[in-house]
């Protein structure tokens, strides 16, 4: 017989002897491009706060209106009475801004990827998945009965092959993340829709990280590739990332949403978002819109942080946007190197295996618009001597 005390033991000698064991780090104070993390303060490269929304007192004021207009929570699921007509009007708002005929919002990104995924693929259907297509979406593809197959990380040549290997009478989907979040690279989704298009494939694309950093005025992934009025591309998504809040979305026509709505069994059995959620993302996309700023300092913020770690002769390994890797190697080395970052008042996390490839480990930053030009040259500074000291660049 296995005691509950037995299995919990097991479970962290194992990841401690994997070295796969993690404590969350805490910080102080809110989340912003400077902040407090275990008693130390900070320049943030840690988080997904992409324009700096988490904090703002933009969103924070109609989180607030909200809260005292619609109460608390909503008081069911969706489906029985918990749908308020703030939840539709944010859909509607949402939709208008991805130039979608219509999108309905889950609890998160993850339980999306999972009702999206779960419901849309039955059996006799073939769903192809990039290698490196984000955990969520491994999940999500578990709960569909589907034929799955993986093919080799944006190898345009891999998913031909696959989709010539596999003819099917049933659904074809190709699923891809739009920015891929550990190396920051953007999928070739020019050529992905126009290779499932041969084969009449459609292309689900998880703009989590895209969405708020890529396309005018931060419409996301596929409206930078100009394909947001196409019906064989299903767009889904986070609110937690650039938009600061909480929440995820699938954005496509209205026959998608009423699918959803009647078979997405995290929209259907768990509770929607409070008003306080929904006020706060409604300000978020009213702000972008306003205000071109955020995406300009994002950007401006992304090409300097990523030249100057360059210069200094670091390897920002394939990154294309806001997610700057820094490869280190070996874990210990990856780990190490974030230890002395934060020490030198740099907060931003080291990644080893199984996240990464055993010799890519690396730091994930995250450049945002709420960071000043001081705040990134003091990262540089930190990253330069800390580099140095460990041999990773030259000097
Ligand atoms: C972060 C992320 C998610 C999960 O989003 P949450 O809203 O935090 O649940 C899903 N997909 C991708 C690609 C992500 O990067």
């Amino acid at each position: 017989m296995t005691t509950l005390h037995a299995r919990l033991n097991d479970e962290l000698t194992r990841l401690r002897s994997a070295g796969l064991h993690i404590t969350p780090r805490v910080l102080d104070a809110p989340q912003r491009a400077r902040t407090r993390v275990d008693g130390v303060d900070v320049v943030n490269l840690a988080s997904n706060n992409y324009l700096g929304f988490a904090d703002h007192p933009y969103l924070k004021e109609r989180a607030e209106a909200y809260l005292r207009t619609w109460g608390a929570g909503a008081g069911a699921v969706r489906t029985i009475a918990g749908t308020l007509k703030i939840h539709e009007d944010f859909e509607a708002q949402l939709a208008q801004f991805k130039h979608t005929g219509s999108a309905l919002v889950l609890q998160s990104g993850f339980t999306t990827n999972q009702g999206v995924l779960g419901s849309l693929l039955q059996e006799g259907d073939l769903v192809i998945s990039d290698e490196l297509n984000h955990a969520s979406i491994i999940d999500g593809l578990r709960l569909a009965k589907a034929t799955k197959k993986i093919f080799k990380h944006k190898d345009m040549a891999d998913l031909r092959r696959v989709l010539q290997e596999n003819p099917t009478d049933g659904l074809k989907l190709v699923v891809t993340d739009g920015v891929f979040s550990m190396d920051g690279d953007i999928a070739p989704l020019d050529q992905i829709v126009a290779i499932a298009r041969e084969f009449g494939a459609v292309t689900y694309v998880d703009d989590a990280h895209g969405s708020g950093v890529l396309g005018a005025q931060g419409r996301g992934t596929v409206h930078h590739f100009g394909f947001e009025h196409a019906d064989d591309v299903i767009q889904v998504g986070t609110l937690s990332k650039a938009w600061g809040v909480v929440g995820g979305y699938a954005a496509g026509d209205a026959n998608l949403r009423d699918v959803l709505i009647n078979k997405a069994r995290p929209f259907l059995f768990s509770t929607g978002h409070p008003p306080a959620v929904v006020g706060a993302l409604s300000a978020a996309l009213d702000l972008v819109q306003q205000d071109e700023s955020f995406m300009t300092r994002l950007w401006e913020n992304t090409r300097y942080f990523k030249a100057e770690l360059q210069r200094l002769g670091f390897d920002t390994f394939g990154s294309e946007t806001p997610i700057t890797p820094v490869i280190f190697g070996e874990a210990s080395a990856a780990f190490e190197a974030s230890r002395r970052l934060l020490q030198e008042g740099v907060f931003a996390v080291g990644l080893g295996f199984p996240t990464v490839p055993r010799d890519l480990a690396r730091i994930r930053n995250i450049v945002t618009a709420e960071h000043t030009r001081e705040d990134l040259d003091h990262a540089l500074g930190a990253y330069e001597r800390v580099g140095r000291a460990l041999g990773v660049v030259g000097g």
